[in-house]
Order: C-alpha cells, then structure tokens, then sequence
C-alpha cells in the first residue's frame, strides 16, 4: 500500500546545499525552472536538486569537467527526498 501523499515533509534547508560546487544555488534555481516535477516518482513538485545517478565526488573521479551540468542532476520532491 502506497503511503499518503498528504501530509508532505519537508526538506531542511541545509540539503538544498549539499552537493554543488560554485554557484550552485544559481544552477539549482534554473535547474528547478527547467524541471518543476520529481524526475523520480514524476508526481510530487520538485524540491531538492541532487546529482544522479553518480554522485558529485563520483563524476569528479571519473574526470567529468563540468559536474554540476544538467545532465548529471536530478530535481527531486520532499516525498522521495525522505523515502529514497
Ligand atoms: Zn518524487
């Protein structure tokens, strides 16, 4: 049985700043501008931008130039924020 939607969490304000490098906030704000929706359970407003599915420190290591990039990012909700 799938749990209620109705009673949203939310996403404390230091997580909106993890993960990014310089001008993050800015990149997260166009990136939430391009998309609105969680790209992972496509229903619930997206809140957080996160990198996905490899992590920052991962395409950094892997010698990815421009990590922050969209493509390399997710917009999530609250809902799967807390439950992924
Ligand atoms: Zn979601």
């Amino acid at each position: 049985m799938r749990r209620s939607r109705e009673i949203q969490p939310t996403i404390p304000p230091a997580a909106h700043n993890v993960g990014g490098g310089p001008g993050w906030a800015a990149i997260r704000r166009a990136f939430l501008g391009l998309h609105p929706m969680c790209q992972v359970c496509g229903e619930g407003r997206a809140e957080l931008v996160k990198h996905f599915p490899r992590t920052r420190e991962q395409l950094i290591s892997d010698g990815i130039s421009r990590p922050d990039a969209p493509p390399h990012l997710r917009g999530i909700c609250a809902f799967c924020y807390f439950t992924s």
